[in-house]
């Protein structure tokens, strides 16, 4: 299959292809998803095969306004407060589903993943088809998100009819999902939206992904799967002692990192200074985190030192996506 690159500005063309039922990767502000019909089961398969991706793993339908929520799941009065503070953005609510969505769009749950998108060109594409797009991130399952253009391309060439580039995600980290219970929402998937965001717009209590017990995470089958490891050998590092136990370094490491302590002790060490990527707060290493792992590769490094930054209500899902691409959660 021949993979058009469109411009940003071609949403036209990418609107008519969704609707035809093709495969289009779109941007959005967290990462690339690669959309498709959420009504269309023929669709929803040719997405689960262009990924790779596990049967039992359900997709995000993404809508451009709360009317069209409604169309797709039922919105209750506790959903729609949430939408109203944190829509269009990235929020994703477990709802219980419409027949519109196809069966296998939600891994054969009564339940849908449902989100408001925010970026520019996502909004436009959906608008434009008039239909929900089930759109799980754009890279083939196991591997780290796109958050590029380049990337997606890259993954996704020969698999489906078009990429939209959209240019550089500015999150760069999947949404927030949450189920709502009686309670108050239970967080599925840790992002940018934190359980105190929550809490601040429901005043509702809001258990974090790491105290929901594992029967409920059974609900997000999602999550149980290994995600987001580029290749090669990837190795977390709590601090500057940890990665000096790793030492020395040569030509063949790379640093993926937040504090100089840990720099320095990579470059003290004999590692290589172009080969250190530094983020600058919290939020730039979300944004970064991702497209750092396809450079990696792209370089063909040996080993990947990636630090964990220290435990705080701002780092849960950075320090969740480490984890996970290291294969330790
Ligand atoms: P991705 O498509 O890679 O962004 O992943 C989507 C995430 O949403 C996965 O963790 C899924 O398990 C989760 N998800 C999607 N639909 C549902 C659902 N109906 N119930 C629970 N979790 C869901
Ligand atoms: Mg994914």
């Amino acid at each position: 299959m021949n993979t058009e690159l469109l411009s940003a500005s071609d949403t036209t063309r990418a609107a008519r292809y969704l609707k035809q039922g093709k495969l289009v990767v779109i941007p959005t502000e967290t990462v690339y998803g690669l959309g498709v019909r959420c009504d269309d089961p023929a669709g929803i398969d040719a997405v689960f095969i262009a990924k790779g991706r596990p049967q039992d793993n359900p997709l995000i339908v993404h809508v451009s306004s709360l009317e069209m929520a409604h169309r797709y799941a039922i919105v209750d009065s506790v959903a729609e407060r949430l939408f109203s503070c944190f829509s269009p953005g990235p929020l994703t609510l477990v709802l219980p589903a419409r027949s519109t969505v196809a069966l296998n769009a939600r891994a054969g749950l009564s339940t849908v993943a449902i989100r408001i998108p925010g970026h520019p060109v996502a909004r436009t594409v959906i608008e434009q088809t008039d239909l929900g797009v089930a759109a799980p991130s754009a890279n083939r399952s196991g591997r780290p998100s796109p958050t590029t253009a380049r990337a997606a391309y890259d993954e996704m060439q020969g698999r489906v009819s078009a990429v939209i580039d959209g240019g550089s995600c500015d999150l760069g980290i999947e949404s927030t999902v949450a189920v709502l219970r009686e309670g108050g929402p239970h967080i599925l998937r840790p992002g940018r939206i934190t359980r105190d965001d929550l809490h601040r717009c429901l005043d509702m209590s809001v258990r974090e992904a790491a105290d929901v017990d594992a029967s409920e995470q059974v609900l997000s089958p999602g999550t149980r799967h290994r995600h987001y490891s580029p290749d090669g050998n990837l190795c977390v590092v709590n601090g500057a002692g940890e990665l000096s136990a790793h030492a020395p370094f040569d030509e063949t490491d790379a640093l993926i990192c937040i504090s100089k302590a840990v720099a320095s002790e990579f470059t003290a060490h004999g590692g290589r200074e172009s080969h250190v990527q530094r983020a600058t707060d919290e939020q730039n290493y979300e944004h970064n985190l991702y497209e750092w792992f396809y450079w990696s590769e792209r370089n063909g490094f040996r080993r990947l030192l990636v630090e964990l930054p220290a435990g705080n209500a701002r780092t849960v899902a950075i320090r969740d996506r480490i984890l996970r691409a290291a294969g330790r959660v």
